[in-house]
């Protein structure tokens, strides 16, 4: 597979790992983010401002993809946010925030995409979810279930779109050193190194590899699978 990738969250995180590893592997990789600052040390096709919590911004978004640089034959679906509180805190916006970044977003990204790699007969979907997805999380029922969400997702794209030469996989990441679990407090950290049987947190290129394997033509028979890479944590779900 090769083509136009596009990397939602691509600017820093999982999502800049994922564009290196996709450039090096010869993608014509496209970054979208709310900022729409390209990732740094290389050089992508383009870098976009999306917001995937806005339904405009996306269209708007992937209409400006196809126009400057074809049809998107990869999808990586990796932009997402937490807004952690125990429930009983939670504010309404904390959910639809949530849900509407990395859910909502993430289908309507998909659908956004479908048509043209329907027409291609061929294409690759990889949507980032998270290890509490199945093990849940107390302090994210707004991010476990969209998280979650995205399982369901994935496997009914993947019969829909199965027969097309189309597959759609879910990477689920344990805890990753990126900006998003920098925000952890000391005694959190160390209660969730303790669970984890690699003893360390992944670092994004953990992550990208497991994204460049499912996209590359090696994974053309994996369809509607989760990939965990969680360095064993979420074990058993
Ligand atoms: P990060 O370092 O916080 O980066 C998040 C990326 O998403 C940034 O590029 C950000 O750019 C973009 N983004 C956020 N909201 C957006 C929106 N509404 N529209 C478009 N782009 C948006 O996060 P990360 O740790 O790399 O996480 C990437 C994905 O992996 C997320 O879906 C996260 O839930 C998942 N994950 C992370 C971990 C972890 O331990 N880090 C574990 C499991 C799963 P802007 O701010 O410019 O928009």
């Amino acid at each position: 597979m090769s083509g136009v990738a596009l990397v939602t969250g691509g600017s820093r995180g999982i999502g800049a790992a994922t564009a290196h590893r996709l450039v090096a592997a010869g993608y014509q990789v496209v970054t979208a983010s709310r900022t729409g600052a390209a990732p740094t040390g290389i050089t992508v096709a383009g870098s976009i401002a999306m917001d995937v919590a806005d339904p405009e911004s996306i269209e708007a978004g992937l209409d400006e993809v196809v126009k400057e640089h074809g049809s998107i034959s990869v999808l990586i679906a990796n932009a997402g946010i937490t807004r952690d509180a125990l429930v009983m805190r939670m504010s309404d916006e904390d959910i639809d925030q949530v849900l509407m970044t990395n859910l909502a977003g993430t289908i309507r990204l998909c659908r956004g995409v479908a048509r043209g790699m329907l027409r291609a007969k061929a294409g690759r979907i990889v949507l980032v979810s998270s290890v509490v997805a199945l093990m849940g999380s107390a302090g994210q029922v707004n991010y476990s279930a969209s998280k979650a969400g995205l399982i369901g997702a994935a496997r009914s794209l993947a019969r829909e779109l199965g027969s097309r030469g189309i597959t759609v996989n879910v990477v689920a990441p344990g805890f990753v050193n990126t900006d998003m679990t920098s925000e952890l407090d000391e005694q959190r950290r160390s209660e969730i190194l303790s669970a984890i049987p690699a003893g360390r947190y992944a670092e994004p290129d953990e992550v990208a590899a497991a994204i460049e394997f499912l996209v590359g033509p090696a994974a053309a028979y994996i369809t509607g699978a989760i990939m965990p890479v969680d360095g064993g944590l979420g074990m058993g779900h």
